[in-house]
């Protein structure tokens, strides 16, 4: 028997055990620090997004097979080392993706008011570590900084109203405080242009259709049309969304301004975020952006940096710092310990990028495991956690637990999450 343990059981996690699943002789343990699976499809993906969502019953239909186990509540580093598991299983794959923001490194960055999109978005999604977030909503300015799909998915939950949350997932905390909302004015800072976005047709297009917003974008911002033909197809179409926000503005209630060749540079206000001093830019021959040394200032209560994400690293794990992502050859990292998905490759691309990436390290984990090395594999970590008096959480708690989310739904939504560790356990034991 060949035993592999995936930490992680986010997309990358799941792609990953569904390839190895098909291996003869071999059992996979899908670790995660948190009672509930599917990591980013249920704390990242926007709860507008349910479309997306909805591949976690692919991620189902692999956990309840045969040799692959989810062990939920266990924390890799805490209650068990990545030493611990490299000693029990033939293979160790890091899919932890990257879940903590990339720092926003300017002056005035650490006052109140200043968060970063991992929060924001983990708080509207109910994740336990930021439920308690309470952003400030009472100011009618909001920055966003960064131009990819992040910061047009915290756009868009800023600017809806209650009634386009319907059939959506937000959880209530999120829902009461964003329909009591004073925001009216939300910058989408970008320090490069138009044709530098990272945003994608779809979800541009989509603030296009807001019941009470209405997208800005100056024209002068905007390359001459001629240019667009040496974009790739998918820029072009967001281009060409881009065009149409700055032809037809649409006066509405809240607007959604695009701040292109926006750089902030300072953040200030007493005691909390009062404004945002912005810096215009100029791009070279490289497309890198550089100050001109004009500012303006934004006034704004809540500034939400959507600049990327790094994998948090582990203790005696090889790391790139520059990167935020483990240090790997390939997928490789150490003898017996691979990494797959942001936690590898660093925080790009959509959801289905890690299918193939799953793939990939599935087949190398097999080539380099033979037929396995006669490892304890899950009945070791069983011991293991048994003499911690630590008890995981099953596949079948876990749908205990979705039962009472679903169950709770309110107005036809999906489900109503429960937002902290021991609610969750709490609703295994009823
Ligand atoms: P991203 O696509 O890498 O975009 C990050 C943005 O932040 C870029 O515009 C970047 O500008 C800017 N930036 C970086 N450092 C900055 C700084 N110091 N100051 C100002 N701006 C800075 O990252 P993301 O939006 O977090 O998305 C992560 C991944 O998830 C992406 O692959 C994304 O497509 C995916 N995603 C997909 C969906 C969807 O499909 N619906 C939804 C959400 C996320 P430069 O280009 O100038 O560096």
């Amino acid at each position: 028997m060949r035993h592999v343990a995936i930490v992680g059981s986010g997309p990358a996690g799941y792609y990953t055990a569904e390839a190895l699943q098909k291996a003869d002789d071999i059992a996979i343990d899908v670790i995660d620090r948190l009672p509930v699976p599917y990591g980013l499809i249920r704390t990242g993906v926007a709860p507008d997004h349910q479309s997306i969502k909805a591949v976690s019953r692919r991620y189902e239909g692999v956990a309840l097979t045969d040799n692959v186990r989810f062990v939920g509540h266990v924390s890799v580093g805490t209650d068990v080392s990545i030493d611990e598991l490299t000693s029990l299983y033939d293979a160790v794959v890091l899919a932890t993706g990257a879940p903590h923001d990339r720092p926003l490194d300017i002056p005035g960055a650490s006052l109140p008011g200043v968060i970063g999109s991992a929060a924001f978005v983990g708080w509207y999604n109910g994740h336990p570590d930021f439920a308690k977030l309470d952003p400030s909503l009472d100011a009618p300015g909001v920055v966003v900084v960064g131009n990819g799909n992040v910061a047009l998915d915290v756009a868009r939950i800023l600017a809806k109203t209650p009634e386009e949350f319907a059939g959506s997932d937000i959880v209530s905390h999120a829902r009461a405080a964003l329909s009591d909302s004073a925001v009216r004015e939300i910058h989408i800072l970008g320090r490069r242009g138009p044709h530098q976005i990272a945003m994608t047709p779809k979800e541009l297009g989509e603030l296009g259709h807001l019941e009470r917003a209405s997208p800005r974008v100056d024209p002068a911002d905007l390359p001459d049309e001629g240019d667009d033909a040496m974009l790739e197809p998918g820029m072009r179409k967001s281009v060409t969304h881009l065009r149409s926000f700055a032809a037809n503005p649409v006066a509405k209630p809240v607007t959604i301004e695009f701040d292109f060749f926006a750089m902030p540079v300072r953040i200030e206000g007493d005691g909390r975020v009062e404004r945002v001093i912005v810096e215009r830019t100029t791009l070279d021959a490289d497309l890198r952006s550089h100050g001109t040394g004009e500012t303006y200032a934004i006034d704004a209560g809540l500034v939400i940096s959507c600049i990327g994400y790094q994998t948090p690293p582990i203790p005696g794990v090889p790391y790139e710092h520059g990167r935020g992502r483990f240090a790997s050859d390939e997928g490789r990292v150490l003898s017996g310990l691979y990494a797959v998905g942001w936690a590898r490759r660093g925080p790009s691309g959509t959801i289905g990028t890690n299918k193939p990436d799953g793939a990939r390290i599935a087949e190398m984990v097999l080539e380099d495991i033979g037929r396995g090395a006669g490892k304890a594999g899950r009945a070791g970590l069983d011991a293991l956690l048994a003499s911690r008096d630590i008890v995981p959480v099953t596949f079948r708690d876990w749908r205990k637990i979705e039962a009472a989310e679903i169950a709770a739904a309110l107005d036809g939504n999906p489900r109503e999450k429960f937002t902290s560790v021991e609610a969750m356990l709490a609703a295994i034991r009823r």
